[in-house]
Order: structure tokens, then C-alpha cells, then sequence
């Protein structure tokens, strides 16, 4: 019998494993089970997703060309998004998960991978193949056998559990969709807003992110806050004021968010891609990308070691997955634990992102997926120019925005105490 391989969870990831897997003309399965909801997402995806996996530009609302990122005292920088070597294709793509999705699945499905609507209820995996159980929205039970699984079913991960993996460390994002009419939305025309501050994300960022006819406004909470994850929000919106004013609530959304990359992403004759693997940068709370090239990457290994699908072999994915990424992550992870460590730090990132030289760092890695180093006397500009913020902002601390406004304070420290 010819090989097959089972994809659990047939969203971003999953479906581009899929679409990889065809390429190589191998049998393949995807379990999903919700297709008609959308995953809960900011949907900012980078140029290098479209160009890489050969996506139409059709499925974007919008492209922004600038970020607005706005400091906890309201200071603000506005960030033009372009690499080292500007170009037409300096943007970041804001999409609907609904129609991303929709349209990835549908090319799977085209190159030939079947899709079973139903729910992952049992997996068995040992050295004869694969057997999952499932149950679909009709109630029917199901079972599929395959050689290798892939578990591409995201942040609560069922595969792994059923693997006997631990949970990781999860944040939790929530957004709400809000229409506005057309002239409140030209002032998001081409420009997307981050927000920093613990009355909106005391350790990630909150942001107002433009679609064809709505602007979706969400924050991230890591695992000590999401508790305060509805407050946050109210605090944004709190924060973005008039700008929304009008505005008609479309949908509120919220998933978790996973905080750490797994040791091991690949099993005997299993393997883990995207949120399911950990895989999100923490700096931007990006998935998107990771999990599309997580799902390719796994599924050249696989196609490599199909005959022999040890844990031993399918580990060359990951070994060739930190090669290339594990710079990059340990960069952006560092940025994360800097920039949002505290609202003075979140002060100093905002001034530093007027600094050409880190605009150009940040927009390489974020559209090209890039990471060169910067020239010598870029970094000493940068480094002189980060210690004069940090004395500035440690010898004058600016007042938060939120004590205009009235904001219910949720400070770092109160927040870990209270936990
Ligand atoms: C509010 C929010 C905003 C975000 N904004 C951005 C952003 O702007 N840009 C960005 O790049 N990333 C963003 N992310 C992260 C991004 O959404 C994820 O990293 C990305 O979707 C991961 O893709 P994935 O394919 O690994 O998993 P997912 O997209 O989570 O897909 C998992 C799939 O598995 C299915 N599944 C789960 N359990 C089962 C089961 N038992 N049986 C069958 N199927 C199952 C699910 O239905 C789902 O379709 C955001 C996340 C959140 C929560």
C-alpha cells in the first residue's frame, strides 16, 4: 500500500504541509474540524509568505506602507515600512483568516489531499503506523490509518497531548472586529497602530489593524495577565477614543497564543509544525508565516524519510529548522524580553524605532525573513543612541497616558502579585 501521511488540523499550516506533501505525490489526509469559523487572528502576514508559497495578492484587504507605534505616555513613532532596499514589495499584508484559509485548504484539496470534517478523538502511534479516531459535526465516528501524522492542530495541540507531550506556556490574544465607516477607516488607510503600555498589554502589545471595511483592535496577554485579557481591551478602546467612534462591533474573537518553542518538534512517525510546535515569534505575536514554513519544512523531511519515519530521521527538520530560524527567534525573543520589560523600556523602544538603521533591521527580518548583521557604525549608532534614550528616560520618566484618561491601572507587578 502506498504511504500516507495524517494532517491534524487543516488551517495555515497544516494546509500548506498538504499542498508540500502533493507535490511530492503523496497520499495525504487532513482531519479538520472547524471550517466554517475563522481561526481568531490580526491576519498581518509578510510579503515573503506571498512570494515564497506563491499566494495571489487577491486575498489581501489591504497593504500597509507605515506603523504607528504609540508608547505608554502617548508618544508616538511612525515606522515606514521598508527594507534596506526599498521596494514595491515593502508592506504588510493585512488578511482575513477566513478567506486565507479557505483558499489554502482549496488549493490542497486541488492538488489532490483529502478532507475529512470531523474532530481528533484518539490517536495511536507505534511502530506499525498511525490510527486516529474522530468524530464529525453529525455525530459519526470515524477511524483513519496512516504512516505518519502531523500534528498541525495548533495552540491546545491535541496531537501532542495524545503523544504525551506537556502543555506549553500560552498567552492569550482577543480582538474585536469593528466596522466603521469610510472616513473614520481613512485614517488606517495604509497604516497600522501598535500600543504599548500596561493598561493595554503589560508584556506584549495591543493593535488596531486595518481590513477592507473593518479594523480589528486586539491585545496580548501573557499567561500571569489573560485574566485581564477582557479589561485590556476595554482599555484600548478606551485609549483609541474617538477614532472609533461609531463603530459597530462585529465579532469579538479570542484564542491562546503559544509562548515557547517545544525541545522536539518531530517523534517516531510524528511531527509538530506551527502553534501545535511552539513556533511563534514573540516580539509581533507573528504564527502566520512560521506556520506555512514549518509546514513545508516538515513536509520536505517527510518526504525524504518516508520509508523509514524515525524519530531519529524526521529530527533533521527541526536541526534544519533552528539553522536557518534559531538566530532570528533568539534575536526576536531578547527584543521582546527588552522592549516590553517594563513601561520605561516600552518608552526606549519607541524612541529607538526612529532610528533608520533599526527600521531597516526590523523590517528585513519581519518582511524578508532576513537577518543580516548591521555595519559596525550602525551599531555603535544604535547603541549610543539606545544608552542616551535610556538615561534620558530613567532621569525624566514620562507620565502613562492612562492617568489622563482614568484607565484602570494594571500594573505589572499587582497583576504577578495577584496571580
Ligand atoms: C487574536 C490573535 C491574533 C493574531 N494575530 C496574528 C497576526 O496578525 N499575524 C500572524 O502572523 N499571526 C497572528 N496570530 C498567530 C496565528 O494566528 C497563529 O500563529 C497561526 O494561526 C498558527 O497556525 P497553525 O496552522 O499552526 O494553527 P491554527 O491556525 O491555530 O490552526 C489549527 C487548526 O487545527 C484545528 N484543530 C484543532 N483541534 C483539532 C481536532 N481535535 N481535530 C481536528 N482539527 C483540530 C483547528 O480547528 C484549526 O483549524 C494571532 C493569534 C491570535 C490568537
Amino acid at each position: 500500500m502506498a504511504p500516507r501521511v495524517l494532517i491534524v488540523g487543516a488551517s495555515v499550516g497544516g494546509a500548506t504541509a498538504a499542498i508540500t506533501l502533493r507535490s511530492f505525490g503523496i497520499e495525504t489526509i487532513m482531519l479538520e474540524k472547524e471550517l466554517s469559523k475563522a481561526k481568531p487572528c490580526g491576519g498581518a502576514v509578510p510579503p515573503a509568505a506571498f512570494r515564497e508559497f506563491d499566494l495571489p495578492t487577491s486575498l489581501i484587504d489591504r497593504k500597509v506602507k507605515q506603523c504607528l507605534i504609540v508608547s505608554p505616555s502617548g508618544q508616538e513613532t511612525r515606522v515606514p515600512v521598508a527594507g534596506t532596499i526599498p521596494s514595491d514589495d515593502d508592506y504588510v499584508a493585512m488578511v482575513r483568516r477566513e478567506v486565507f484559509d479557505s483558499f489554502l485548504r482549496q488549493r490542497a484539496q486541488e492538488r489532490g489531499a483529502d478532507l475529512i470534517h470531523a474532530q481528533l478523538t484518539g490517536l495511536r502511534v507505534d511502530r506499525r503506523g498511525v490510527v486516529a479516531t474522530y468524530r464529525t459535526p453529525s455525530g459519526h465516528e470515524g477511524s483513519v490509518w496512516a504512516d505518519v501524522v502531523i500534528g498541525a492542530d495548533g495552540a491546545y495541540s491535541p496531537t501532542a497531548k495524545f503523544l504525551g507531550l506537556p502543555h506549553l506556556p500560552r498567552a492569550v490574544a482577543i480582538q474585536e472586529r469593528i466596522k466603521l465607516s469610510p472616513d473614520k477607516m481613512a485614517r488606517w488607510e495604509e497604516t497600522a497602530d501598535l500600543y504599548l503600555g500596561y493598561e493595554v498589554s503589560p508584556d506584549l502589545y495591543a493593535w488596531a489593524f486595518p481590513k477592507r471595511d473593518h479594523i480589528a483592535v486586539g491585545i496580548g496577554a501573557g499567561p500571569r495577565h489573560s485574566t485581564a485579557a477582557k479589561q485590556l481591551l476595554t482599555n484600548l478602546k478606551r485609549r483609541l477614543g474617538d477614532a472609533l467612534a461609531g463603530g459597530q462591533t462585529i465579532l469579538r474573537e479570542a484564542h491562546a497564543l503559544p509562548m515557547e518553542p517545544r525541545p522536539h518538534m518531530a517523534f517516531d512517525r510524528a511531527m509538530l509544525i506551527g502553534d501545535a510546535a511552539g513556533l511563534v515569534v514573540h516580539t509581533s505575536g507573528e504564527g502566520i508565516y512560521w506556520a506555512m514554513k514549518s509546514g513545508q519544512m516538515a513536509a520536505q523531511t517527510l518526504a525524504e524519510y518516508l520509508d523509514a519515519p524515525s524519530a531519529a530521521n524526521l529530527r533533521h527538520y527541526e536541526r534544519r529548522w533552528w539553522k536557518q530560524y534559531g538566530t532570528m527567534y533568539r534575536f526576536l525573543r531578547f527584543l521582546q524580553m527588552w522592549g516590553y520589560g517594563n513601561e520605561r523600556q516600552m518608552e526606549v523602544f519607541t524612541e529607538m524605532c526612529r532610528n533608520y538603521d533599526v527600521q531597516r533591521l526590523t523590517f528585513d527580518s519581519y518582511m524578508h525573513k532576513q537577518m543580516a548583521p548591521a555595519p559596525w557604525l550602525a551599531q555603535l549608532r544604535m547603541t549610543a543612541e539606545i544608552i542616551a534614550s535610556e538615561v534620558r528616560n530613567y532621569l525624566r520618566p514620562r507620565t502613562p497616558i492612562r492617568e489622563q484618561l482614568g484607565l484602570t491601572v494594571v500594573e505589572k507587578e499587582r497583576m504577578v502579585a495577584a496571580d
